[in-house]
Parts: structure tokens; sequence; C-alpha cells
């Protein structure tokens, strides 16, 4: 079955998922939906998307960029819609989708009760493929990293309680007007951070303690995390344990990879689009086990970790696959993991 999926909100996040649809044997993007005409709404159109405008019709046209219809049209036009627009927006969205009884996905700055459950494909896809969520939130970039390690360590050692620090970029590379420039900053600087109960919404018996801090960097997340674990387990074994996991690249000591900046070029050097890093990178000579407490480094890529889990929602939602099927398939049709 061809699954027609439109993406409302064509910005960071979205341009991501309509080209990783576009790129699924089983999947069609019937359109994209945008707020004004500017450069990204040009690339949407020579990438051959139909631009939907969400209101100022003629203002897409005055800009070279034919108009296909609008918002209404492209729900109407799609099995699924994918959300992508500024967190919160979503939430407000969601009664546009219900009116035309079209399954929708939401991103994770979003509140969790936006949707009727979240996701992440390794934490819960079967669940939400048994279930009968329409709506469903895909979570934030941080959580879908946490996810994708704590869920193996689970099953295979069973997590006593995770802590972890989570230095943050201060905005993606195009946010010109985000920050700090030149300062580091608690954020929040309550403790603990949302982070570990948003894990929660998709992995809810885990214990998960997160900080946040915020620094002046735009390229990745970097997060430095302790696992207290049920069982023992050595540094070898919890190596092969992670890069064993489709998303996951353990990053090996000969690559010598100092940071982000050089993940960054390595993604670029081996042809991916946009630079993109879809998994998470840990650092293989940071896996230390201390008894029963498991430390290790990973950095994750803000902009496109949560795109293969969209697509996989997707089919979830639309109970097209299991769980297995699904990401062999996104990952086949991506070159996640290679
Ligand atoms: P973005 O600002 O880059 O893109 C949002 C796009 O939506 C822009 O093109 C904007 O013009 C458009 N838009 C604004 N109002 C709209 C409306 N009413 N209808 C349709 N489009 C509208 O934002 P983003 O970074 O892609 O984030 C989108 C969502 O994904 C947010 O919930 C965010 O929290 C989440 N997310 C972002 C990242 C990240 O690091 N960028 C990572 C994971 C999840």
């Amino acid at each position: 079955m061809m699954l027609r999926v439109g993406v409302n909100g064509y910005g960071t996040i979205g341009k991501r998922v309509a080209d990783a649809l576009a790129a699924q044997p089983d999947m069609t993007v019937s359109g994209v939906a945008k707020t004004t005409p500017n450069f990204e709404a040009t690339a949407a159109h020579r990438r051959g998307y139909a631009v939907h405008a969400i209101d100022d019709a003629a203002a897409f046209a005055a800009a070279d960029v034919p108009v296909a219809g609008d918002l209404d049209d492209l729900v109407a036009a799609s099995d699924v819609v994918i959300d992508c627009t500024p967190a919160g927006i979503g939430a407000q969205n969601r009664e546009i989708y219900e009116a035309h009884d079209t399954p929708a996905l939401y991103q994770g700055g979003e509140d969790a009760d936006v949707a009727d459950a979240s996701f992440n494909a390794r934490a819960n896809y079967d669940e939400i493929a048994n279930g009968d969520a329409e709506h469903v939130r895909v979570v934030s970039c941080n959580t879908t990293g946490l996810s994708r390690v704590l869920t193996p360590l689970d099953e295979v050692y069973g997590v006593e309680k995770t802590r972890a620090t989570l230095v943050r970029r201060g905005g993606d590379p195009s946010q010109s007007d985000r920050g700090p420039i030149n300062d580091i900053l608690p954020d929040p600087v309550t403790v603990p951070s949302h982070h570990g109960p948003d894990v929660n919404t998709v992995l809810p018996d885990l214990a998960v303690d997160t900080m946040g801090v915020t620094v002046p960097a735009t390229l990745m997340h970097l997060h430095s995390v302790n696992v207290t674990l049920e069982s023992d387990a050595d540094a070898d074994a919890v190596r092969e344990t992670l890069a064993d996991e489709s998303r996951v690249f353990v990053v090996p000591e000969h690559a010598r990879v100092a940071g982000p900046g050089h993940l960054k070029e390595l993604a670029k050097d081996a042809g991916r689009p946009r630079g993109d890093l879809w998994e998470n990178c840990v650092w293989g000579a940071s896996i230390a086990v201390e008894g029963r407490d498991l430390y290790f480094f990973q950095a994750i890529h803000q902009e496109s970790d949560v795109v293969p889990e969209n697509v996989d929602a997707v089919r979830a939602i639309a109970g097209d696959a299991d769980a297995a099927e699904s990401v062999v398939r996104t990952n086949r049709a991506l070159g996640v993991g290679r």
C-alpha cells in the first residue's frame, strides 16, 4: 500500500522529514504546507513537492512558487499528516486534522498531551501499532537519543537508575536569534530537568534524572550519561550491545573523532544529505563500567535524529509493518547505519 503523507511546516525538521518520506518505497509526499514563500518554499517546489499556502497564496505566486492549495486541501489529500510546525502550533492544528478524520504526527516541542501517545521506534513501536492512537507525538531529539540507548541496556542488563547531563546546543545553525553567544547556562536551572519525564512518556518504568546545560554551539547536543545497571557488565559487552543497535553509531577510537565538529565533517564526507547524523554517536572509548555503574558520552544531531522515527511512526499508525520491518525499510531507504 502506498501511503500519502502530507508535511505541515517545512523548516529544519519538516524539510528533512519530507525528503525521508520521498525516499521510502511505500510512501509518497502528498505535499507540504508553508506560511511564507521564502527560500525554503522555493526549494520545496524545486524538489517537486506540491506547495500549499497556509494563508497568503498571492504572495507565493508573486514569489514564483505555484500553489497547489491550502492546508485543508493538503490534509484532504493525505492518509497521514506530519505536523512539523514550531512548538505549540501543532496543538492548535489538531482540530484541523480531526475535522478531516486524518491521523497526525506531532513533534517533540509539543506538550505530551497534544497527542494520544508518544513514540520512539526502539521503545514502543509495537504498542503504538497495536493500539488505536491516531494522534501521536514523536519525542524530541534528546528524548529520542536517550530512549535509543536505554531500551537495549534495560533489555540486556536491566536499568536501575539513569542520571544524564544534557549539554545542549544554543540553537540550530540557521537560528541567528538564539544563544547564548558567550555563556554556559544551567537550562533549566531547576533539577531534574523535564527531559527525564519526557523519556517516561515512551519508557514509563525507567528511573531517569536529567540536568540541562545550554552552550554557545549549534552543531549537536552532547550527553554525559551514567546508568546504574541491575546486573554486572563489562565495557566491551556494553560496547557490543550498543553497536548492535542500527541507530547507534559507536565511534571507533581509531577515527579520532574529537567532538561534534568532526562528526559533522564525517557525515559530510560520507555524502550524507545536509551532513545529517540520524544515529546516536556514542564514543566507544568513553564506555566505562565501575561496578554496576556504566558511563559514556554520546552526541545527538538535533536536526535529524527524529527523522527516521517520524517515518516509522507513519507506518505504526497506518498499521503497515511491525517494528523490525519498518526500521529496516526506513534505514535501507535513507542509508542509516552506513
Ligand atoms: P523551524 O522553525 O525550523 O520550522 C518550522 C516551520 O514551520 C517554519 O518553516 C515556519 O515558517 C513554519 N510555520 C510557522 N507557523 C506555521 C503554521 N501556523 N503552519 C505551518 N507552518 C508554520 O522549527 P523546527 O526546528 O523544524 O521544529 C519543528 C518542531 O520539531 C518543533 O516542535 C520542535 O520542537 C521539534 N524539534 C526540533 C528539533 C530541532 O532541533 N530543530 C529537534 C527535534 C524536534
